[in-house]
């Protein structure tokens, strides 16, 4: 899934279970996870990409897509950071410490996935082969919005307002 999808379920799923950052990160570190094994939507870096490789990240320097590339992974960034902060922070009352941990734990993975992407080969990278067994493990093989990528967005905007309207639910039960 997308990476603000990542941000803002980990931060939540975070601000719900969790008191401290130790706690939050490994909240939203297993969201990410979870959230993978759901047939989803994701956008695509580095141009066209072959069955192969779809389950690396393409972000090549030298790549004529790079600045567009990067473009669209910080935009999704920073979006996951505002939404998280405005809900979860401003709203929800969360402890901003807490929902940071979630939202880096809910995007590490992914991150890991890019280093993988450019290190796999290099005696240091094994840790990150191991990481990316384990990224693939949980991530499922079914693309169904390749070819649909409005319905895909759609729906993942769908889940992401879900979990945030969850949230003040379960929240507003609690106090
Ligand atoms: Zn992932």
């Amino acid at each position: 899934m997308i990476l603000s999808t990542h941000s803002i379920v980990g931060a939540s799923f975070a601000g719900l279970l969790a008191t401290d950052p130790a706690t939050a990160f490994a909240v939203g570190l297993a969201s990410h996870y979870l959230l993978d094994m759901v047939p989803h939507w994701d956008y695509q870096i580095g141009g066209e990409k072959t069955e192969d490789d779809i389950k690396k990240i393409n972000l090549n320097f030298t790549s004529p897509t790079f600045i567009s590339d990067l473009s669209k992974i910080t935009l999704d960034f920073a979006l996951g950071l505002i939404i998280s902060y405005y809900f979860l922070v401003h709203m929800a009352g969360f402890s901003w410490l807490v929902v940071l941990a979630g939202i880096i734990g809910g995007v590490l993975p992914d991150f890991l996935q890019f280093l993988y992407s450019k290190f796999y080969n290099k005696i240091y990278g094994l840790p990150l082969v191991w990481f990316q067994k384990l990224h693939d493990f949980f991530h499922t093989d079914h693309r169904p919005y390749k070819k649909r990528q409005l319905a895909g967005a759609t729906k993942q905007f769908v889940l992401v307002a879900g979990i945030i309207v969850c949230v003040f639910l379960i929240s507003s039960m609690l106090d």
